[in-house]
């Protein structure tokens, strides 16, 4: 009998494969071959997963709960037809802040607390990955309280732990990319941030005040969200790979294998 670090509760085994994060995210990050290249910043290795991004981490009740809110961020944020997806408004604009032109789509009618627990599924998922390999991407307090916000449907908090998205433009050449949870600092707070399907998901987890561009712009829980609209290039992402050995080695990975 084991002890699941999500909800507590002994079970017999816990999953086998637990998504790190939803497979609609990385469906069309697939080679000829069926296969993921994997890259790694901080240690800058490179190798093929066969089958996407799985750990054995939470109990099968998390698994499936964790689904259903992974199964909402699809709709709304990926599949178009769906009716879900439109009932969502999504309104383009351009906003003058302090001088910089800032592309955004604002959205209303998110269904807040299915959204938030996508976000937090990802981030609380990778950590307890991270976690079994003595590793994080947040302290145990943090850990804590975010997973009772998680496992909670009365506590509605879009303040302590903010979520920033923002969106690729349509041609980015970079949508057929995935970045798993890591953890970063933007003005001097802890961030984690992934990206997939062409979305880039920040959540600040820190005790201070947030920059009053999160306060702006992330998710509000009567269900209003601006989504800046950034090419991957001009996101800090995409400057840490090009400052890191990364794409040299790309080169190389990729010559070897004759692609
Ligand atoms: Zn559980």
């Amino acid at each position: 009998m084991v002890e699941c670090p999500l909800c507590n509760n002994i079970v017999k085994n816990l999953h086998k494969k637990s998504h790190l994060i939803p497979e609609w995210m990385y469906e069309k990050c697939y080679y000829n071959s069926h296969k993921l290249l994997s890259a790694n910043l901080k240690s800058g290795y490179i190798r093929e997963i066969q089958k996407g991004f799985y750990d054995q981490i939470i109990c099968p009740g998390c698994e499936s709960e964790s689904q259903i809110y992974d199964r909402y961020a699809s709709l709304i944020l990926y599949q178009k037809k769906s009716s879900v997806y439109k009932k969502i408004k999504r309104k383009t604009n351009k906003k003058n802040m302090n001088g910089i032109i800032l592309n955004y789509s604002f959205w209303e009618n998110i269904d807040f607390l299915k959204f938030q627990k996508f976000v937090f599924a990802c981030v609380l998922r990778m950590h307890l990955s991270e976690r079994k390999r003595k590793k994080s991407l947040f302290s145990e307090k943090h850990f804590k309280i975010m997973r009772k916000i998680y496992k909670s449907d009365t506590i509605i908090d879009d303040e302590i732990y903010p979520i920033i998205v923002k969106k690729s433009p349509d041609d980015d050449e970079y949508l057929n990319r995935v970045v798993l949870p890591y953890q970063r600092k933007i003005r001097g707070h802890n961030v984690i941030e992934f990206y997939g399907a062409g979305y880039t998901f920040w959540v600040f987890v820190s005790n201070h005040k947030k920059p009053d561009f999160v306060e702006l712009l992330c998710l509000k829980k009567k269900g209003d969200l601006y989504l800046s609209i950034n090419y991957f290039e001009d996101t800090g992402t995409f400057k840490a790979l090009l400052n890191s050995n990364f794409k040299k080695d790309f080169k190389k990975y990729r010559d070897k294998k004759g692609r």
